[in-house]
């Protein structure tokens, strides 16, 4: 499964970042993700549920932001978001060859935890 896959990797990075940042338990990872990253928030959610267990992420959230998917039509300069329907036409000129600029994205905004003990 594609996500579980990416979740591990995903929680590695975390566990990494929080490590150098002092950080004992991570509350909330956000993660960014394009409508084209072929990457389901439900199934995230879940793999996120089932590799959270240990200490470290014991308790924590996950929060996806989704990123639409937009175009750019190099005919007309037209940027646009394509919907649901995947209809990469630019709705201006009706131009095919149109670039993709935004869609593609899956990385960790940011994650928050606390800090160790003992820090005095
Ligand atoms: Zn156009």
């Amino acid at each position: 499964m594609h996500e579980l896959s990416l979740m591990t990797s995903v929680l590695e990075t975390v566990r990494q970042g929080a490590l150098d940042n002092d950080i004992k338990q991570v509350k909330k990872v956000k993660l960014v993700i394009g409508k084209l990253s072929q990457a389901l928030p439900d199934s995230l959610q879940f793999a996120f549920g089932v590799l959270s267990q240990d200490e470290m992420f014991r308790g924590a959230v996950l929060e996806i932001e989704e990123k639409d998917i937009i175009c750019l039509c190099p005919d007309c300069q037209n940027q646009f978001a394509v919907q649901d329907d995947y209809s990469f036409i630019c709705p201006n000129c009706q131009g095919l060859k149109v670039e993709i600029i935004s869609g593609r994205e899956l990385y960790i905004d940011y994650f928050e935890g606390d800090l160790t003990d003992g820090t005095d």
